[in-house]
């Protein structure tokens, strides 16, 4: 058995699997945990861990807190490298999370103790990390330090009306460097098309000009592999689940990870699908509305969830579930909360956002809880906060990767004791991921795959 080389800390349960679908792709036996476990001495058998946090819009204190405990988890674990996940459209706010959570992961990395009754000691430097939300094969690219979601910039996409973070602004470095005060500087395409040793040149420059934060440019595959090349002696790594591509061949050069490894053995390793099939859905996103869309319209078996009936006290969730309960052996059944920007922002000024965010995810989580007791065995979630409430409410704690469904977007094997010795199969989409026959496509892949 040895030592895990790379631990990962995700800010949210759609990305943790998006990274660790990632990181098995690329030949690294990959663990996802649910949170920060308890069990310290435990030790890991893999080549990477994904510590799955909720940590995206919880306030900046409560995230570096959570962060900075599944650090310590990590370095328990004889991890080599440290990967802060986060969403690739950078969902965040002035306040953070990305910023306060890079910056206390980079004190902590980089402060040595001098023993007994002295204080803690920065090395040379404040530390320096990268920053590189780019995912090309899922159309998200960074240039020039700008943001593009496929064709137009993060600020003309449907992200500008994300009901929790919003993002109005595509410059990167400025989005960045208000919510941190180390000085953010950039690695610009010309450089990252030079290959690793420019960007490593690159690297050098800007620390000695007192940068902590680079932001990276990437448009392709390649970019990523150079990129992940130059990151080979990197304490902290911050970026989407992209770079986490060019990341395992620096363990492969050195020797200390097999290239034989292969992510299929992985994938392959899902017990056969059974139960019933149902979607959850609270994700508001432009490809998520478009898939709820394609699917009713494709006959699917769809309940809407009305936030406003929720707040007024109506027991939705037992009449989604008694509605579910006669149509399951006809499933997949979608339930969902999902809806375009003008209704999202009316439920809003009544109920406020964070409220509403959360009286829905509330729901959606017991509804999925109730699914599971069900017979549902095959569940998809849609939205990165819903899935993070609904892995909660089911008592997941740890998943294995299995097949790819779109990039992004691996099935996973998990157990809960909502349905105590039953192999539950569990796909956790982010909003933008997926193709518009999502829905459908998704049960496609397991059976096949089974
Ligand atoms: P995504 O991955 O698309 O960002 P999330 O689940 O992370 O999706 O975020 C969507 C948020 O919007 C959740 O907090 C969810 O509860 C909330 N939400 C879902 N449907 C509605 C609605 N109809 N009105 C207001 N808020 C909603």
């Amino acid at each position: 058995m040895n030592k895990p080389l790379l631990g990962c800390i995700a800010d949210d349960f759609t990305g943790a699997t998006d990274l660790a679908n990632n990181l098995v792709r690329s030949g690294m036996r990959t663990v996802q945990t649910i949170g920060v476990p308890t069990d310290l001495e435990a030790p890991i058998d893999a080549d990477a861990i994904v510590v799955a946090l909720k940590s995206r819009t919880i306030a900046p204190a409560d995230a570096v807190a959570q962060s900075l405990a599944a650090l310590r988890w990590l370095q328990g674990q004889g991890v080599q490298q440290i990967y802060f996940k986060y969403c690739s459209t950078f969902d965040s706010t002035a306040q953070g999370n990305i910023g306060p959570v890079t910056e206390a992961l980079l004190d902590a990395l980089h402060c040595k103790k001098r023993g007994p009754g002295h204080g803690p000691e920065h090395d040379n430097s404040e530390g320096f990390t990268i920053a590189c939300p780019a995912f090309p094969e899922n159309q998200r690219t960074v240039f020039k330090g700008h943001l593009f979601v496929g064709d137009v910039l993060l600020s003309d996409s449907g992200m500008r009306d994300h009901p929790l973070t919003p993002m109005r602004d595509a410059n990167l470095v400025r989005v960045m460097q208000a919510q941190t005060r180390r000085k953010v500087g950039l690695v610009a395409h010309d450089v990252v098309a030079r290959g690793a040793d420019a960007i490593r040149a690159r690297f050098a420059a800007l620390q000695a000009d007192g940068v902590g934060v680079a932001m990276v440019d990437a448009i392709s595959n390649a970019d990523l592999m150079a990129i992940g090349q130059a990151l080979a002696d990197m304490k902290l790594v911050t970026a989407g689940s992209g770079i986490a591509l060019g990341l395992p061949q620096n363990w492969q050069r050195n020797g200390r990870l097999q290239t034989s490894s292969s992510g299929n053995t992985q994938a392959d390793a899902l017990p056969p699908a059974t139960g019933h099939r149902a979607i959850v859905s609270g994700s508001c996103s432009v490809a998520t509305n478009a898939q709820v869309r394609d699917f009713k319209q494709g006959g699917g078996l769809a309940f809407a969830v009305n936030p406003l009936a929720l707040a007024a006290g109506t027991d939705v969730v037992s009449n989604a579930l008694a509605w579910a309960q006669t149509k399951l052996n006809d499933g997949p059944v979608l339930i969902y909360a999902t809806a375009e920007p003008a209704a999202v922002l009316a439920v809003q000024a009544q109920l406020g956002a964070a409220r509403a965010g959360e009286i829905v995810e509330q729901a959606l989580s017991k509804i999925a809880l109730g699914l599971v007791t069900l017979g549902v065995r095959q569940l998809l979630v849609a939205g990165g906060e819903t899935s993070g409430a609904v892995v909660q409410a089911l008592g997941i704690q740890r998943m294995t990767i299995g097949a790819q469904i779109d990039p992004g977007v691996p099935w996973t094997g998990v157990l809960s004791p909502a349905c105590p010795g039953a192999h539950l199969h569990m796909a956790l989409k982010s909003g933008n991921f997926g193709s518009t026959d999502f829905f459908s496509k998704a049960f496609t892949v397991l059976k096949a795959s089974a």
